[in-house]
């Protein structure tokens, strides 16, 4: 299958109002390129070098969200001209958003991460953290950002019980947020292996690398 028949598929098996984040992480920039044509428009990348290369040499039109861990040196290579982070877990790194985002000024979307699965490699927010992040006296004086919503990553199991029942907790974050901020509207949540559960959950958007791209090759 192309890039462009797995793209085409994928949607069509999406809901209308959920988005989909091609992750185009490691891939070719002709790969990227296939995928535009095929009318795609929101990238994911985990690495923000990576993810600047792309960004200078593809077309202009394209939402580029970075999904990855953020460290907070880099994020000056990315406030330009990034559209969504979906990796926020810490007050410190949200401030230095704020920060290159004025000096660029935009406001820039951010996503909090908030951790769901087992795997102790995995970032995030944990529900107390959370709390105790939006109701940091700094975080309302950060005008140049703007919480969209939540992300989450399950566990990497077989186990479909587990990872519903991680999502269904994720969901939970959400509307728990959504009372103290309460024009949030994405959920990131749902990878290639576990998105329709992840839909069936509540997620408004999707991030999918390998089911539309191929297995990725690190080496
Ligand atoms: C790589 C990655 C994905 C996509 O994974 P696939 O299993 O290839 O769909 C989604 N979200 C994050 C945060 C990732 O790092």
């Amino acid at each position: 299958m192309s890039i462009k028949e797995n793209l085409l598929r994928i949607k069509e098996s999406l809901p209308q109002d959920v988005h989909l984040v091609a992750v185009s992480k490691t891939k070719p920039i002709p790969d990227l390129q296939e995928a535009y044509e095929a009318g795609q428009r929101i990238f994911g990348e985990n690495k923000i070098q990576e993810m600047s290369q792309k960004w200078e040499s593809l077309p202009k039109d394209i939402e580029w969200h970075m999904i990855g861990h953020v460290q907070r040196n880099k994020v000056k290579y990315m406030a330009e001209f990034v559209s969504l982070i979906h990796g926020v877990d810490s007050l410190k790194l949200l401030i230095e958003i704020n920060k290159q985002a004025i000096k660029h000024n935009r406001i820039i979307a951010c996503l909090l991460q908030i951790h769901i699965g087992q795997e102790d490699s995995k970032f995030g927010l944990d529900k107390k953290g959370l709390i105790e992040l939006l109701n940091n006296p700094i975080f309302i004086t950060l005008k140049n950002i703007q919480i969209k919503g939540l992300m989450g990553m399950a566990s990497f199991t077989n186990n479909k019980e587990q990872v519903k029942e991680e999502f269904k907790t994720l969901k939970n974050t959400f509307l728990l947020t959504k009372k103290i901020l309460p024009n949030i509207d994405v959920l990131s949540m749902g990878m290639s292996g576990d998105y329709p559960i992840a839909i069936a959950e509540g997620s408004t958007m999707v991030r999918i690398g390998s089911s539309i791209f191929g297995n990725r090759n690190y080496t």
